[in-house]
Protein backbone atom coordinates (compact mmCIF):
# COMPACT_ATOMS: atom_id res chain seq x y z
CA UNK A 1 0.00 0.00 0.00
CA UNK A 2 2.28 2.85 1.05
CA UNK A 3 6.25 2.69 0.99
CA UNK A 4 7.36 0.59 3.77
CA UNK A 5 11.11 2.03 4.16
CA UNK A 6 11.77 2.33 7.85
CA UNK A 7 14.38 4.75 8.71
CA UNK A 8 16.37 5.92 11.59
CA UNK A 9 15.31 9.53 12.56
CA UNK A 10 18.97 9.95 13.81
CA UNK A 11 21.35 9.09 11.28
CA UNK A 12 18.62 8.13 8.42
CA UNK A 13 19.78 4.46 7.76
CA UNK A 14 17.08 2.20 6.02
CA UNK A 15 16.21 -0.35 9.22
CA UNK A 16 15.32 -3.93 8.40
CA UNK A 17 13.20 -6.03 9.02
CA UNK A 18 12.74 -6.23 13.45
CA UNK A 19 16.33 -3.98 13.96
CA UNK A 20 15.63 -0.61 15.34
CA UNK A 21 13.29 0.31 17.29
CA UNK A 22 9.80 1.92 17.26
CA UNK A 23 8.23 4.39 19.72
CA UNK A 24 5.40 7.10 19.78
CA UNK A 25 6.96 10.85 20.19
CA UNK A 26 6.06 11.94 24.31
CA UNK A 27 5.02 15.49 22.56
CA UNK A 28 2.65 14.62 19.58
CA UNK A 29 2.70 10.36 19.62
CA UNK A 30 4.31 10.62 15.68
CA UNK A 31 6.24 7.53 15.26
CA UNK A 32 9.87 8.04 16.00
CA UNK A 33 12.11 4.97 14.39
CA UNK A 34 15.90 4.45 15.51
CA UNK A 35 18.53 2.26 14.34
CA UNK A 36 20.18 -0.38 17.41
CA UNK A 37 23.24 1.78 16.78
CA UNK A 38 21.82 5.29 17.86
CA UNK A 39 19.90 3.72 20.35
CA UNK A 40 22.79 2.46 21.97
CA UNK A 41 24.37 5.56 21.83
CA UNK A 42 21.37 7.40 22.39
CA UNK A 43 22.00 9.65 19.58
CA UNK A 44 19.48 12.56 19.92
CA UNK A 45 16.39 12.54 17.65
CA UNK A 46 14.12 15.01 16.65
CA UNK A 47 10.35 14.10 15.52
CA UNK A 48 9.59 14.79 12.27
CA UNK A 49 6.04 16.04 13.34
CA UNK A 50 6.52 17.98 16.15
CA UNK A 51 10.17 18.89 16.31
CA UNK A 52 10.46 17.32 19.39
CA UNK A 53 14.08 16.58 20.13
CA UNK A 54 14.71 13.84 22.55
CA UNK A 55 17.29 11.25 23.65
ZN1 LIG B 1 20.62 5.54 13.47
ZN1 LIG C 1 6.42 14.77 17.92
Amino acid sequence: MTEKSDRCMSCGVTLIGPEGARFPCPNCGEIIMRCNKCRKQSNPYTCPSCGFLGP
